[in-house]
Order: C-alpha cells, then structure tokens, then sequence
C-alpha cells in the first residue's frame, strides 16, 4: 500500500509525493515547486528516487532540475517535457513504470497539451492526471483537438468508478460555477456543488475526487449526455464536448 502525500504549491497547484514504504522509493508526482518537494521528502524522512511528470508546462516540471540534483532522482516524462528539461525515460500510452512493486500504467490523456499522460495505479486505485480533468473540469485546450480531448476523456471515463482521482490543480468552486450553468437540472451536481463550498470555506482540498462522482456531475465528462448534447446543439459528443469546452473559456 502506497502513501500519497498531498501539499499545496504555487498558487493553486498540488504537490504530490508517492512513497513505497516496502522498497523505500518515493516519486515526485509533477514538480511545481523543487524546493518545496525537497523540503516535504525530508520532513517525512523520504528522499525522491523519481520524478513522474504529467506534462511539459512549467508549474509541472519546474523543480525537476533541483529535485534530480539534490537526490539523482530519475525522470520519467513523456517526450514533449524534453523542450523544458532532460529525461531519463520517456513514457507513452501503454508503458508502464513501477515504484518498488507497484505499477503504474501510462495513459494518453492529450488535448491540454499534446503529450499529456496519467498515471494509473491499478493497485492502489488512484490515477494523477495532471491537468486532463479537473473535479468538475478539465483542461484548457491549448495543444489538442477537441476530437481528440475528447477521446482522452473515454480513456479516463473506462477506469473502475471508484478510482480516486489526483487532479493537479484546486480549481473546483470555479468549475463548479460553470457546471451548474452548463448542466442546471442535475441533482448530484448541486449537492457536489455544495460539499464543495463546504470544503473550500474550512479551507480544505477538494482533491482528489473519486471518478464515479465527476461521471454523475463533471460536465466535460458528461458530454455524450442526450440532455447536455441537445442543451449544447450538438449532433456528436465530442462536438458538445468542443462547444463546453469554448463557453467555459469564456464564462
Ligand atoms: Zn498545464
Ligand atoms: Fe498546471
């Protein structure tokens, strides 16, 4: 059984470091924030023995480079973080990396970036999934598609439902002002919303969240939705998903 250790870092992103206490590895979930990683690991007796990178934008990989030269921490990423730092194992949909004996598979989950993965842990039933989908979100578009944003989604949607799911930012009360304008008659979402308001005014994390309540309330997710595919005059999914995607840039 792995520890996850989640901490705030930067303004709005999560710190993650996983720990096997069997082998004695710890991975750096992403790195916003090198020092404050560091500082995490030691003050629970771990030393960083990988970095496990979602994505290439900066609030992802910027403490890489500290992180590997205080510990010789080797980095696994996938290929689109080489612009911003080196790597020592490039990951893709359908690899797997392990820390100690515990596996983790690589998932495509492009559409915010083009090379974006998730880490999903089978065992452990978690996924980090970076900046693909948010509690009640997902991504900017900035690299993708909306084909293919959507199809990444699926990939997400097909975990087991009780998968807890390690989203690398706390955006929820925004996303969930969004949700229910883009979604007002769904129940479960108003009651999500609510727990969430809760949550945020004790000044607690609303992450992870679990994959079967964003499939009863995540709009995004939600988008192949007879209700949401008419209410956003769309013929296809992946085209309510698009339109979603547009009104929440501009909400
Ligand atoms: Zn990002
Ligand atoms: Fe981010």
């Amino acid at each position: 059984m792995l520890h996850v250790h989640q901490f705030p870092c930067l303004s709005d992103n999560y710190g993650f470091l996983l720990h096997d206490p069997t082998s004695g590895e710890t991975a750096a979930i992403d790195t916003p924030d090198g020092g404050e990683y560091l500082a995490q690991a030691a003050s629970r007796g771990w030393r960083i023995t990988q970095i496990w990178n979602t994505h290439w934008h900066p609030d992802h990989t910027g403490g890489n480079a500290a992180i590997v030269e205080a510990t010789g921490a080797k980095v696994v990423a996938p290929a689109e973080v080489l612009r911003v730092s080196p790597i020592d194992v490039a990951a893709a949909h359908g690899d797997r990396v392990t820390l100690g004996g515990v596996v983790a598979d690589i998932i495509d989950v492009s559409g915010h970036t083009n090379g974006h993965i998730a880490y999903h842990l089978a065992s452990e039933g978690v996924a980090f999934v970076g900046d693909s989908v948010f509690a009640l979100g997902c991504g900017r578009m900035f690299e993708g598609e909306a084909r293919q944003f959507w199809a990444s989604l699926q990939r997400i949607k097909a975990l087991p439902p009780e998968t807890r799911l390690y989203c690398a930012h706390e955006y929820t009360a925004a996303n969930a002002r969004f949700a229910l304008h883009a979604d007002p008659g769904n129940d479960a979402l108003v009651a999500y919303a609510q727990d969430i308001a809760e949550l945020r005014d004790k000044g607690e994390p609303t992450v992870p969240t679990t994959l079967a309540r964003e499939l009863a309330t995540n709009p995004f997710l939600r988008a192949d939705d007879p209700a949401t595919m008419e209410r956003w005059g769309s013929a296809d999914p992946w085209q309510a998903f698009a339109a979603l995607r547009q009104a929440k840039d501009a909400f």
